[in-house]
């Protein structure tokens, strides 16, 4: 059998308030094979979040399994996880996370600080993600001069240069009007297309319908 690329079983997460515990996820599996594209729905406040953060490495669940491409992740010390997430993940975020004193180019290039890339492979990776987006034309802008669809463009290249195992993306369209939502999905649907896997978090349905494969978080559970 070939192996998935996450295998989570039975992750919870609980929060440790003063006078009781938060309890926001409550079992969750999830099995993904390389090359799928999943939308993860759910209202508001219902852990999908908490959830893609958990499977980008950036938090830690209370207690569960979770293997990613063969590791596990709940064994891994916090620089392997630090690793794990500079050499194997791609995380694209709502408000864009980029930084304005830097250049188009200059964001794009941003994760390779955390990497021991050849540095004449460098500029070569960044501008073919640059084209990917197709953002050419704007890779010597400040990201301040470009509209909130140009913007989110930026951070899928940024994401996308690193050639990651998996991408994540918390709300992409979560700022943007539906014209510039739907343009920035047929980004993610042709960079799956071409064997990209990638987790979406959304909670607009016209979103999630781009993805193969939809799962919906509610009280801390998958209903399907
Ligand atoms: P979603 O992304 O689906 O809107 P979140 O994963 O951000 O939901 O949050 C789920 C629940 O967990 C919310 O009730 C939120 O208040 C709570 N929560 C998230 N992070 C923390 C934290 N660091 N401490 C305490 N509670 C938290
Ligand atoms: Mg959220």
């Amino acid at each position: 059998m070939i192996r998935p690329l996450i295998d989570i079983s039975r992750i919870e997460k609980e929060y440790p308030q003063k006078k009781h515990v938060v309890s926001v996820l409550n079992g969750i599996d999830l099995s993904l094979a390389k090359g799928q594209f999943l939308a993860i729905m759910g209202a508001s406040g219902s852990g999908k979040s908490t959830l893609l953060n958990i499977i980008g490495c950036l938090d830690r669940p209370t207690s569960g399994t979770y293997y990613f491409d063969g590791v596990d992740i709940l064994k891994s010390s916090d620089a392997q996880l630090s690793r794990i997430r500079s050499g194997s993940l791609g995380f694209v975020f709502q408000n864009f996370n980029l930084i304005s004193s830097l250049t188009v180019s200059e964001n794009v290039e941003l994760p390779f600080l955390y990497r021991d890339d050849d540095p004449k492979e460098i500029q070569g990776r960044v501008q073919e993600a640059i084209d990917q987006v197709g953002l050419n034309h704007r890779k010597d802008h400040n990201p301040l001069e470009l509209s909130g669809g140009e913007m989110q463009r930026v951070s899928i290249a940024r994401a996308l240069a690193v050639a990651p195992k998996l991408i994540l993306a918390d709300e992409p369209t979560g700022n943007l009007d539906t014209r510039t939502s739907l343009e920035i999905m047929r980004i993610f649907e042709e960079l799956n297309r071409q064997g990209r896997t990638i987790i979406l978090v959304t909670h607009d349905h016209q979103v999630a319908a781009f993805a193969q494969e939809c799962r919906t978080l509610c009280d801390g559970r998958f209903t399907i």
